[in-house]
């Protein structure tokens, strides 16, 4: 890799994972909003996707820079669902019933710390109302620190097929000093549950993390690699204490330098290809027969990327995520926001 190119885009940028990017939210009102959802209608006639952001953790990681809140009174995480149910009901009316799920997906925050009863209460409901595509990809971003076998089993039993383990790092000095507990269970066994229930597995890495050298993120990548996972993600730490406080910890501990993080990448990046990955995008990687790799080859991936997404948006709640395909977004401002979800008082 150029040295002189990494330098000159190795800046922060907002958050390329969601479009348009959080910078861009702005405040929009019911009409305006139910207008987005009609629209989408005639923009992907034939399928419909789903995003739900749960804005929750059990503890907050030091690095984070996500929508989320430390795990409030269950009390308000059963109103949160009880009002992203609500949500759904009133979005129902707006779409077309011959829409078919293609996709649904669970992102936060940490939706798999939720009681999961809750996540599966909304994925019923949706699929209550909708028929499906012949193999709808219905995904979760994972925390593996908090799940047990039988919580693996009991989200293949609720339809789950894709799952998104937040890893980071196997080294568990690491995690301690970015506050992140580590696997629960070994990700070796986690594997084979998921693989025998069917479920496709991806795993995210951070990479520029204190106490990550080089020779250390090449073996928590080699060892990723020796479980085979479908996809495989290596995040570039983005370093935002004036927006996220708690990363000064971070800054404390001794981030690495930008030399050592080009580097951590670099080696990742050519054991990944090496061992048959193929890279999509930034930072992606994944195996040829993957369902991503095989859409973009087909140039068909963006008649899948119609989403609606549910934030609990009502009562109590401001929206906290909207995700939302071109096609049918609002001519976006101009002046950077970032959202931060917040209590109606
Ligand atoms: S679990 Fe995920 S969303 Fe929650 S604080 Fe950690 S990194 Fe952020």
């Amino acid at each position: 890799m150029n040295e002189t190119l990494f330098k000159k885009y190795n800046v922060p940028v907002p958050r390329y994972t969601s479009y348009p990017t959080a910078n861009e939210f702005e405040p929009f009102d019911a009409h305006r909003y139910l207008k987005a959802v009609e629209t989408s209608n005639d923009a992907a006639a034939d399928n419909i996707s789903f995003y739900i952001h749960v804005p929750f953790c059990r503890h907050l990681c030091h690095y984070c820079g996500c929508n989320s809140v430390a795990m409030a009174q269950p009390k308000r995480i059963e109103e949160y669902f009880e009002t992203l149910h609500q949500e759904i009901d009133l979005l129902l009316p707006h779409l077309r019933k011959d829409r078919r799920i293609s996709q649904i997906h669970y992102g936060g925050g940490s939706p798999s710390s939720m009681p999961l009863p809750l996540i599966r209460g909304i994925n019923e409901h949706l699929l209550s109302a909708f028929s499906t595509i012949d193999k709808p990809e219905i995904a979760i971003e994972c925390h593996p620190g908090y799940l047990e076998s039988n919580d693996w089993q009991y989200l293949l039993d609720s339809g789950f097929n894709r799952f998104s383990l937040g890893i980071q790092d196997f080294n568990t000095d690491v995690l301690r000093t970015v506050n992140r507990r580590p696997s629960l269970l070994p990700v070796a066994d986690i594997m084979e549950i998921l693989r025998k229930g069917g479920a496709k597995v991806n795993f995210d890495f951070i990479y520029g993390l204190p106490k990550q050298t080089t020779t250390e993120f090449v073996s928590t990548i080699q060892t990723a690699i020796s479980l085979h996972p479908n996809r495989l993600v290596t995040f570039s730490y983005a370093h935002l204490p004036s927006l996220f406080k708690r990363q000064m910890i971070l800054e404390k501990a001794g981030l690495p330098l930008q030399t050592e993080k080009l580097k951590m990448f670099e080696e990742a990046s050519k054991m990944l290809q090496s061992a048959g990955y193929v890279p999509i995008g930034m930072d992606h990687f994944v195996l040829p027969d993957d369902d991503l790799n095989v859409a973009l080859q087909h140039h068909t991936l963006h008649r899948n990327f119609q989403a609606i997404a549910l934030a609990a948006s009502l009562r109590r709640f401001t929206p906290s995520v909207c995700q939302a395909s071109a096609s049918w977004m609002p001519p976006m401002r101009r002046t950077p926001r970032i959202f931060r979800p917040t209590w109606r008082k």
